[in-house]
């Protein structure tokens, strides 16, 4: 049975014997590519579809896509300002609408997922499409007296009606300082400063994007959004939710505490949180310039594989401080190993036992990999059973060990030829003259006893 690290308990609880075990993955909000700090957060779910399924259990993952409510400042601490909603900043950045850029950006988002051989989620639900549960949610919410309306037409959220609130985060309502903005003057209508907006009040400022309701015209607050669409798909229980660490604070709780008012029950029996991620030792954010995307890193001749295997090396729960060193270095891993996968394979089940069995224990990938590479060392004179090794971790472990097709173009081919009979009639400084020809197409050539081996050659970029 898989034993998982629950961010709330602080401790490690075993996960409930339900088969399949529902899994709620804080999603993407489409605005803009997502970079590969998201894509770390992003993996969660997917790792623990495989620690599950190495204890004979199935998995329901259900991810929101978030394309509307999402504001540049998340805090909500911070007074409703209705022109910074993510989705419509950038949707006039680009001049098209907001829902244009919410596929477009929602389409690249799988498309990394897939390249690194993610099980697309079961349920991808759209905060968009979700607006008539949210509004039935917030008008139970008032009805209970959770939530208020305010003068401007706005809902909030009463954090004080929620006694548990802070129980994930550790951040109580009495350490809530106001945000500093709060100051009396700053136009907002909510009662405390750690209410937050459930329904957000605008004007024809606002022009997409925005509902009919019986409170007036709006848009729905960012953490509501989780509510209505995690107990839309699973009802008032859920095994496991999943997101990234900054998400614990305030969304997590926010999120928490809406959820279980509306029930009158715990509803996430676990909160799992993946660690950040630094890039060549700093934040990979937008401000500090500091933005890397599969599709970069992949325009290098790395592939998703192993972008997906440095993901591994490292604990979900540790920081990564990931580098185009280690990226290199993972990529020629890989190629390594999907060398070795020549003829017929077979199982090692000593192998798959002991990986399940890192998996388990809070999802411990690194130690998964660790395994396979001793178990490399170990049958280091024995191909075929490391063969056999080596696909056993990869199928286990998620990792595509095969290698892109190349297009081949006829520029290309006349080149590799002319290598191969300049190789034969041994002019090997032709053959060399010839290789940095086909290196400036981005290409390497390897000769190995199956015949010219041609593989996108890896140029990292260089600061
Ligand atoms: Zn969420």
């Amino acid at each position: 049975m898989l034993q998982i690290y629950d961010t709330k308990s602080r401790q490690l609880v075993a996960v409930p014997a339900a088969d399949p075990v529902k899994i709620y993955a804080c999603g993407p909000t489409v605005y803009r590519s997502v970079h590969l700090g998201n894509l770390r957060s992003f993996l969660l779910p997917d790792l623990l579809r495989a620690a599950l399924a190495s204890g004979g259990q199935a998995a329901v993952v259900v991810q929101n896509i978030t394309d509307v409510g999402h504001m540049v400042d998340d805090t909500g601490l911070e007074a409703v300002d209705p022109d910074q909603d993510k989705m419509l900043r950038q949707a006039a950045q680009e001049k098209i609408s907001a829902l244009a850029i919410a596929r477009k950006y929602e389409a690249q988002y799988l498309a990394d997922l897939t390249a690194l051989n993610v099980t697309i989620p079961e349920q991808t639900p759209r905060a968009s499409e979700t607006i008539d549960s949210m509004l039935e949610i917030i008008s139970r919410l008032i009805e209970l007296d959770f939530a208020y309306q305010a003068e401007d037409g706005s809902v909030f959220f009463s954090a004080k009606k929620f006694p548990s609130y802070g129980a994930i985060s550790g951040n109580t309502l009495d350490q809530l300082k106001p945000g500093h903005k709060f100051d009396g003057e700053a136009e907002t209508t909510k009662r405390f400063h750690g209410d937050w907006a459930l329904w957000k009040a605008t004007d024809e400022r606002r022009t997409q994007l925005t509902w009919e309701t019986p409170w007036g015209t709006g848009f729905p607050g960012w953490h509501i959004e989780c509510t209505a669409m995690s107990l839309g798909a699973f009802g008032d229980q859920i095994d496991i939710h999943t997101g990234g660490i900054d998400l614990r604070f305030p969304h997590h709780e926010n999120e928490r505490a809406q959820s279980n008012s509306l029930t009158g029950a715990e509803v996430v029996s676990s909160w799992v949180h993946a660690e950040h991620l630094l890039f060549e030792g700093r934040k990979m954010s937008k401000s500090t310039n500091n933005v890397v995307l599969l599709t970069d890193v992949m325009a290098a001749g790395i592939s998703a594989a192993a972008v997906r295997l440095v993901f591994l090396e490292n604990h979900y729960r540790q920081q990564l401080n990931l580098t185009w060193d280690s990226l290199v270095a993972a990529e020629q891993t890989i190629r390594r190993w999907s060398d070795q996968l020549t003829g017929p394979l077979n199982f090692d089940a000593e192998l798959k036992t002991e990986i399940s069995a890192h998996l388990l224990n809070n999802i411990d990938t690194a130690a998964a990999v660790l395994a396979l590479r001793a178990k490399e060392k170990q049958l280091a004179k024995s191909p075929e059973l490391r063969a056999n090794a080596i696909a056993t971790a990869a199928g286990l472990l998620g990792l595509s060990l095969v290698s892109e097709p190349i297009e081949v173009t006829a520029e290309l081919k006349k080149l590799i030829d002319e290598r191969s009979s300049a190789r034969a009639e041994k002019n090997w400084q032709l053959s060399d003259k010839i290789r940095d020809q086909i290196a400036e197409f981005g290409f390497e050539v390897n000769d190995t006893s199956s015949g010219v081996q041609l593989r996108r050659a890896i140029v990292p970029p260089r600061a």
